[in-house]
């Protein structure tokens, strides 16, 4: 019998680095687990998703497997892209994305003991939480994968690679791009993952935001520690006609102790039809969703707007992660 101990902690929890070969069984916690090749890997499987897509759909590369996915936040995207791509591939969803409130964790019931419940019914198990280090724990506690959906303003790490595939798409390449990513850079998790994701490429960075919502220090170590040529402002103008890449992001009011204060930086930037002339012809605006009051609705007719095209990357991304964490890529 496994002697497991009984309180999991973060020193317990399992991150393999992943390689090509090295996916079945795997838990997707971190962008840290990825290489070049493992993420080349992924987004060639997710090219061939899209091609089986389609061509006829999906298929039934999945079938008889099944996916827990367990909301303990808001989620619109995410749940549905995770539910679309499961079924797509054949496989069947519990989908526990509305109903935390109404389950037995409103009971008292702890993450370690709801995990390994729903471990016995399923194959994958899909987990966003408030707390930033929570998919983690539940990895250690449980023996089938766990895919972190977002934890907190931790990570967020399939957002990172849908957004990274996106920018592969649209652009043609990763390298030798100058990409810059406006608003709360503190507090919004897809700007986390998605720095330290592109710090595996020659990339030039822009942080734009305002003084409060600065990127957090130890992400800029580490792009500082990477060689990697950065600027901070807090006017989207000063990047406007250099850069390859918008990355805009909403103000996370839920993570504002103090409201005051996300009123004060709540409309702190708006990219305009107007600000996008003079922008590249070439460059593309990205949002990782849901949008306020951030980007205009105007420019959503332009053609470098990319971000109800990332949406769709997103659920090729995610039927290739979970092909190829239950083995069948
Ligand atoms: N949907 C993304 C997330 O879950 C971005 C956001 O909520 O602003 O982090």
């Amino acid at each position: 019998m496994i002697n497991r101990p009984r309180i999991f902690t973060l020193d317990d929890a399992p991150q393999a680095v992943l390689n090509q070969h090295g996916f079945a069984g795997q838990d997707i916690l971190s962008v840290n687990q990825f290489t070049p090749d493992s993420l080349a890997y992924i987004f060639d499987v997710a090219e061939e998703m899209r091609a089986m897509v389609e061509r006829k759909g999906g298929d039934d590369l999945l079938r008889g497997r099944v996916l827990t996915c367990l909301f303990y936040e808001p989620s619109t995207r995410t749940s549905s892209s995770f539910i679309a791509a499961m079924e797509r591939l054949g496989g069947s969803v519990i989908p526990i994305t509305q109903g935390v409130q109404f389950s037995s964790v409103s009971k008292g019931e702890t993450l370690h003991d709801t995990i390994r419940t729903l471990e016995q019914y399923s194959d994958v198990i899909v987990l966003r939480h408030p707390e930033t280090g929570s998919a983690r724990i539940a990895a250690a506690a449980a023996e089938i994968p766990v895919i972190n959906a977002g934890d907190g303003t931790g990570e967020h790490p399939t957002q990172a690679l849908l957004d990274l595939f996106t920018i592969k798409e649209e652009l043609g390449r990763l390298d030798g791009i100058h990409v810059a990513m406006v608003g709360d850079l503190r507090y919004g998790r897809t700007v986390h993952s998605l720095t330290q994701l592109l710090l595996n490429y020659d990339v030039r960075f822009s942080f734009v935001s305002p003084e409060i919502l600065r990127l957090p220090l130890d992400y800029m170590n580490q792009v500082r520690d990477a060689g990697k040529e950065v600027r901070e402002t807090y006017n989207v103008a000063d990047i406007i006609e250099s850069a390859d890449v918008l990355y805009v992001t909403r103000v996370q009011k839920e993570r504002f102790t103090d409201l005051s204060q996300y009123e004060q930086v709540k409309d702190f930037y708006r990219i305009t039809p107007e600000l996008m002339e003079r922008a590249k012809a070439t460059a593309v605006i990205m949002h990782p969703l849901p949008r306020v009051s951030e980007i205009d609705v105007r420019v959503d007719s332009d053609p470098r707007a990319a971000y109800f095209r990332q949406v769709k990357n997103g659920m090729y991304i995610r039927m290739a992660l979970l092909a190829a964490v239950l083995g069948k890529a």
